[in-house]
C-alpha cells in the first residue's frame, strides 16, 4: 500500500483549487496523462520542471526603463479612462506615476470593474511587464503581474516559465504548480549524508520548492543542485527498482545447467563457417553463467549481422544438454518464422527437437506443440509473445532469450520473469545501446558484446540521392538485377497510419512491375501470415529479385545474398532505423549498397542524420548520435511500450548521478534487502513517489 503521506500527490489535479475538468483535460495533454483522458495527477504537475525563467528584477524606474525590456514598477494609480460607449476595439488606460515619470497602462478587451478594483486610484501596486516606448510615452500593453503593495513579496520576482499546450494559459499553470508544491509533504531523508555534502544538495521537498520558486536565475539550471537533486531521486528511484528485481530474480533460481558439449560441438561442426572471436567469447561468458548457482540476467550486444543467432543456438544447446527447455521470443512473426528455419535444421542434426508457436499455430497443431513443450520432447521453441501466455505450460523452462529487446517493454519483461520457476535470461539486442541506456534500462545486467563481424564480409557503401533521381536509380537496379544481384526496395514510413504506408508500398509495387515483371516481390504489415512468408520465401529463393517492403522487414530478416537496399524517403526514418535496415545487406561476402533516397529540402536534423549514415557503419557511433539527435526515449522505444521516461533527470546532463545512483542502489541492497532500516523505509516511499510500485510488490512476494 502506498504510504498515505503520499495520498495528496497521488489525488486528481481536480483536487486542487481552480482545476476542473477542463483544465485537468488540457493537463493531462500537457503532461501526458496514461491513459489518455485521464486526469492527470498532482505529482505530476509537481514533477514538471521549468524550462526557463522570466527575470523581474530589473526596477529601473518609469523613464529609466528601456524599449523591450521586462520590468517591475512600483507605481501610484492616477486615474482610468475606460474606452468610450459602444467602441470596444478602443482599449481601457490607465495612467500611473512614479519619481521618475508617468506611465500608460494599456488593456484590450478587459472589465473595467475588474480593472478599478485592481488598480484603485490614490493606491500604489507593482505591476510587471514588458516596457514600450510609443512616440517617447512609456507604456505597458496588459502587465504580467498586477499586485497591491502590501502583497508585494508574492510577486515572483524571478518566475518560472512551463511548456504550455494550447489553450492552457501559463497564469492556470503555474498556480495549479504552486498549489501542488503546497500539497507536497516533507518526506524522511533517502540519500546519505556524505552524498548531500559532496554535491550541496537541498532535500526533495527544498529541491522542488527551488525549482518552482527559484531565488535565481539559474537555479532551475540542470546542473544546480535542486535539479541535481531531482535527478538523483528519479535515478535512485529507477536503479533501486531494478536491482530488486535482478535481486530478487536471481535469488529464485539456484540451478546449475552443466553441458557437456555433446550436442553443441555437433552444432558447431555443422556451421558452414567458424564462430568469430567475439561470438566464442561471447558463448563462453553464456555458458559460465548458466553453470553457476545464481540466475542469469545477461545482455548480448551485437550489431546487426554480427551473428547473434547462432550463439543463442549454441547457448541453448547447452541447455539441452543439461535437461532442460529453451525459449527464444522475438518480437514479430516473420522474424520467429526466421529463426525457426535456421536453427531448427542446423539442431535436428545434433538431435534436438525445435517448435515454431506464434498466434498463427490454431487447432491440432497448437495443441500438439503445447503438449511438446508440456511433456518436454520440445527442447527448443521459438516464437512470440505467444510463448508466454497463460495455457502454455513447460515442463523444465531453464532458459529465455528475448531477441531484439528494444521492442519489448518493462512489463513483459516482468511477465516473463513470473512465467514458471526462475529461468536463466539472455536478452539480445541489435540496437547498440548506449552504456547510459543500459544502465536505465535494464540496471546492473551484466553485458557481452559482439564487437566483430564475421570474416569476409564487406562494408556497404552508402549513397544518398534526391527523388529527382529515381529514374537513374530504376535503371541501375535494372542492371544489377541483370547481373544476378537481389534487392530490397523500402517504403517510406507514414507516422499517421499503416494504411497510408500500405498504399505508398503498392503503388511503388504497381509502378515498379511492369519494369520488373514476375521478378519483383511486395510484403507488408497487413498482409497475412502465410502471404507474408510466400513472400520472404520467394525473395529468399531468388524467385523475386526485387522485394518491396514496408519496414516490417526491419528486425532481424536475413537473406545473405541481398546486396543492394533503396530505402525510400530516408529522410523519414529515424537513425537507428535506417542502421537497422541497411543491415539486411552487407550480410554476404558480396559487396553491397545501401541507397537513401530523400525528398527536398532536407531539415537540419534529417541532414544530420543521413550524413552519419553516408560516414560511419559502427553501430555504437551511429547509437550515440542518435541519443544526442532524438533524445533517450525514442531510441529504447519506450514509446511503443508506454514507458515513462524521465521526468526530471537528463542522461546527459546528469551522467555521472546515474552512476552514483546505480552503485548506491546495489550498496543499500547488500545492507538492506527487505528496506527495513529507516533508510529502507525512506526509500519504499521513494519508490512509489516514482511508480517504481512493481519493485515493492516483489519486495512483499519475497
Ligand atoms: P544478427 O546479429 O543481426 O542477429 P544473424 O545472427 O542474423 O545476425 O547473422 C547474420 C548472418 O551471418 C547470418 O546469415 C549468419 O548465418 C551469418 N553468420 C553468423 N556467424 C557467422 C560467422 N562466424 N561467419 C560467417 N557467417 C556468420
Ligand atoms: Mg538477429
Amino acid at each position: 500500500m502506498r504510504p498515505s503521506q503520499l495520498d495528496p500527490l497521488f489525488a486528481s489535479v481536480r483536487s486542487l483549487p481552480g482545476i476542473g475538468p477542463k483544465v485537468s483535460g488540457l493537463l493531462g495533454t500537457l503532461l501526458g496523462a496514461q491513459p489518455p483522458g485521464s486526469d492527470p495527477r498532482v505529482v505530476n504537475l509537481l514533477f514538471l520542471p521549468p524550462h526557463s525563467i522570466i527575470d523581474r528584477r530589473n526596477r529601473p524606474g518609469i523613464a529609466f526603463a528601456p524599449e523591450g525590456a521586462i520590468v517591475t514598477l512600483e507605481v501610484r494609480i492616477d486615474r482610468h479612462q475606460p474606452p468610450p460607449a459602444g467602441r470596444n476595439n478602443v482599449p481601457h488606460r490607465v495612467y500611473a506615476h512614479d519619481d521618475t515619470g508617468e506611465v500608460g497602462l494599456t488593456f484590450f478587451h478587459a472589465k473595467q470593474a475588474w480593472l478599478e478594483k485592481m488598480m484603485p486610484v490614490g493606491e500604489t501596486v507593482i505591476v510587471s511587464g514588458k516596457m514600450e516606448w510609443f512616440n517617447g510615452r512609456p507604456t505597458m500593453v496588459h502587465p504580467d503581474h498586477i499586485t497591491p503593495i502590501e502583497n508585494a513579496a508574492s510577486l515572483p520576482l524571478i518566475e518560472p516559465v512551463y511548456p504550455l499546450t494550447a489553450g492552457l494559459s501559463p497564469k492556470v499553470l503555474v498556480r495549479g504548480v504552486q498549489e501542488a508544491l503546497a500539497k507536497s509533504p516533507d518526506l524522511a531523508e533517502w540519500i546519505e549524508r556524505p552524498l548531500l555534502d559532496k554535491y550541496a544538495l537541498p532535500s526533495h521537498r527544498e529541491a522542488l520548492d527551488i525549482l518552482h520558486n527559484p531565488r535565481e536565475p539559474q537555479d532551475i539550471a540542470l546542473d544546480r543542485p535542486a535539479r541535481q537533486r531531482l535527478a538523483y531521486d528519479e535515478f535512485l528511484a529507477g536503479q533501486l527498482a531494478l536491482a530488486l528485481v535482478r535481486m530478487k530474480t536471481r535469488k529464485l533460481s539456484g540451478r546449475r545447467l552443466e553441458g557437456n558439449g555433446d550436442i553443441s560441438s555437433r552444432i558447431v561442426a555443422a556451421l558452414p563457417y567458424t564462430l568469430t572471436n567475439s561470438q566464442r567469447q561471447a558463448l563462453q561468458e553464456i555458458i559460465a553463467d548458466l553453470r553457476q548457482p545464481e540466475r542469469m540476467l545477461r545482455l548480448l550486444q551485437g550489431d546487426v549481422g554480427s551473428g547473434k543467432t547462432v550463439v543463442a543456438l549454441l547457448a541453448m544447446a547447452h541447455v539441452a544438454e543439461a535437461g532442460g527447455q529453451s525459449a527464444l521470443m522475438v518480437p514479430t512473426e516473420v522474424l520467429a518464422r526466421q529463426h525457426h528455419a535456421t536453427i531448427a535444421p542446423l539442431a535436428a542434426r545434433a538431435g534436438l527437437n525445435v517448435a515454431l508457436l506464434t498466434g498463427r499455430e490454431k487447432g491440432r497443431e497448437r495443441d500438439q506443440i503445447l503438449e511438446g513443450l508440456a511433456n518436454g520432447s520440445i527442447h527448443i521453441i521459438v516464437g512470440t509473445h505467444a510463448l508466454f501466455q497463460e495455457k502454455v505450460n513447460y515442463r523444465d523452462l531453464a532458459f529465455v532469450i528475448i531477441d531484439e529487446q528494444h521492442r519489448f517493454g518493462v512489463h513483459q519483461r516482468l511477465l516473463l520473469t513470473s512465467k514458471g520457476g526462475a529461468p536463466d535470461m539472455l536478452v539480445m539486442t541489435a540496437t547498440p545501446i548506449p552504456r547510459t541506456l543500459v544502465l536505465t534500462a535494464f540496471g546492473d545486467m551484466d553485458v557481452s558484446k559482439l564487437t566483430e563481424k564475421p570474416a569476409g564480409r564487406r562494408p556497404i557503401t552508402t549513397a544518398i540521392l534526391p527523388m529527382e533521381r529515381l529514374g537513374e536509380l530504376v535503371d541501375r537496379i535494372r542492371k544489377a538485377i541483370a547481373e544476378g544481384q537481389k534487392v530490397y526496395w523500402i517504403c517510406p514510413l507514414v507516422e499517421e497510419s499503416e494504411a497510408v504506408e500500405l498504399v505508398s508500398a503498392e503503388e511503388r509495387f504497381e509502378s515498379l512491375r511492369p519494369i520488373f515483371g514476375e521478378r519483383v516481390g511486395l510484403v507488408h504489415g497487413r498482409m497475412s501470415g502465410p502471404e507474408k512468408d510466400a513472400a520472404m520465401g520467394a525473395f529468399k529463393r531468388s524467385d523475386t529479385r526485387l522485394l518491396i517492403a514496408t519496414t516490417v522487414i526491419e528486425v532481424g530478416v536475413d537473406v545473405p545474398d541481398a546486396t543492394i537496399i533503396v530505402i525510400e524517403h530516408a529522410e523519414r526514418f529515424g537513425l537507428a532505423q535506417l542502421h537497422q535496415l541497411r543491415g539486411r545487406v552487407g550480410r554476404g561476402d558480396k559487396p553491397s549498397t545501401c541507397l537513401l533516397l530523400y525528398k527536398a529540402p532536407l531539415g537540419e536534423v534529417a541532414q544530420a542524420r543521413l550524413k552519419i549514415m553516408r560516414e560511419t557503419e559502427d553501430g555504437f557511433r551511429i547509437a550515440e548520435e542518435d541519443l544526442k539527435l532524438r533524445g533517450e526515449g525514442e531510441l529504447l522505444g519506450t514509446r511503443q511500450s508506454g514507458t515513462p521516461g524521465f521526468r526530471l533527470a537528463n542522461l546527459e546532463a546528469h551522467q555521472d548521478l546515474l552512476e552514483i545512483a546505480r552503485k548506491d542502489a546495489r550498496y543499500i541492497l547488500t545492507r538492506d534487502p527487505e528496506l527495513q532500516t529507516t533508510r529502507g523505509e525512506a526509500l519504499r516511499v521513494l519508490l512509489y513517489l516514482f511508480e517504481r510500485d512493481e519493485a515493492i510488490r516483489l519486495l512483499r512476494a519475497g
